[in-house]
């Protein structure tokens, strides 16, 4: 929204939609989204589609999974209805994922629909920056708050060899775009893998030099669809990065970032942030705030539990606001108290676990 030449979200939320004359006082406000462990759920991470453009070794094979699509998953009256009443409860941030979020054709309406929520703060989106450049200025007037662009190498081959697609010129020039567009949030996400792309740390450091972006190094994790995650090779820890930052910036300092960001730096004179992301460690749970939407329409209270609460039964039989209510509130009583307990639940309950076999971290939503 252009307001006086400047890119502005805030000051107008819930407009467009013709929801903010009823936003107060029709629609009602229920209780924050709680586990049994006092945690306060406020962010949703939406897979919208499993489907994407690149077929990354981490991730997928190549011949892709058995990809859901048409009316397999969530049409996007179907996802703002979900937002709507997730705002109702808190939520506050919203981010888009899929698979490839951008290989779906109603995004920008997706994120004019979730930006123009009552309630909801803010919008972001995690892309592997490829066709990026198609809808960069669309997005950006929907209102967009946040980019992730995913980039684990700068090298050609190497990123052949880990996408299975030539691309990473576009990527870096998507990374570029998004600076110049004035998103308020530019991210690079980064798996960071022994043997693979642990060379370029450096590489990836030096980005924030001049750029105001966030790198993100994150771990890996055993998503990967039974590929590589196996060999054990590739693991390189959240305690080992921060090693290799300190000997390599002994006066490097703690800087700030989002509440799913424990150990955010900045190296004094850089323009940008470095970010450590335990992912598969898993030391952030304490601190965990994240819903997960699967793109067929499940709930995930935790991404190492395969236990899933299908919201796509009760939207297409009709339920009401608070039925809908009512299944986020049995999906966290049930949240265990962190990654490693929900993946032990959930081997234990193998056998009651109705919708199994999500290998991929493209059918997860990350
Ligand atoms: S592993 Fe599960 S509990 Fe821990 S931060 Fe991630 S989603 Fe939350």
């Amino acid at each position: 929204m252009l307001i006086n030449g400047n890119f502005s979200k805030d000051a107008t939320v819930g407009e467009d939609r013709g929801l903010s004359s009823i936003a107060t006082s029709t629609r009602p406000q229920y209780a924050p989204l709680q586990d049994t462990f006092g945690r306060t759920f406020d962010y949703v991470r939406i897979a919208i589609t499993e489907k994407c453009n690149l077929r990354c070794t981490y991730c997928m094979p190549e011949e892709g999974v058995d990809f859901k699509n048409g009316e397999q998953i969530l049409t996007a009256d179907e996802i703002l209805r979900v937002i709507d009443v997730l705002a109702r409860m808190g939520v506050k941030k919203v981010r888009f994922t899929g698979g490839e979020p951008l290989v779906r054709k109603d995004i920008v309406k997706l994120v004019e629909g979730a930006v123009n929520t009552p309630g909801v703060k803010s919008v972001h989106m995690t892309t592997n920056g490829i066709i990026f450049p198609k809808y960069a200025k669309a997005l950006r007037e929907a209102g967009l708050t946040g980019l992730n662009i995913s980039l684990d190498t700068v090298d050609s081959q190497k990123f052949f060899d880990i996408t299975r697609r030539p691309g990473e010129d576009k990527v870096i020039e998507s990374i570029k775009l998004a600076l110049d567009l004035g998103f308020p949030r530019v991210k690079v996400n980064n798996v960071l893998m022994k043997g693979f792309n642990d060379g370029e740390f450096f590489d990836f450091t030096e980005m924030t030099k001049d750029q105001a972006v966030t790198v993100r190094f994150i771990e890996f994790m055993p998503f990967d669809a039974e590929q590589i995650w196996e060999t054990g090779e590739h693991f390189l820890s959240a305690d080992a990065m921060i090693k290799m930052l300190k000997e390599r910036y002994p006066n490097i300092e703690l800087d700030s970032g989002t509440r799913t960001e424990h150990h955010v730096f900045r190296v004094p004179g850089y323009a940008g942030k470095i970010a450590i992301i335990p992912a598969f460690t898993r030391s952030l749970c304490g601190n965990c705030s994240r819903i997960r939407m699967t793109a067929d329409g499940r709930i995930r209270n935790c991404l190492y539990s395969d236990s899933e609460y299908s919201l796509m039964d009760i939207l297409r039989a009709g339920a009401s606001d608070e039925e809908i209510v009512d299944l986020f509130r049995k999906a966290f009583k049930e949240k265990a108290k962190d990654g490693f307990e929900a993946k032990k639940l959930s081997a234990m309950r193998e056998s009651t676990i109705e919708f199994k076999g999500r290998t991929s971290m493209t059918q997860i939503g990350g």
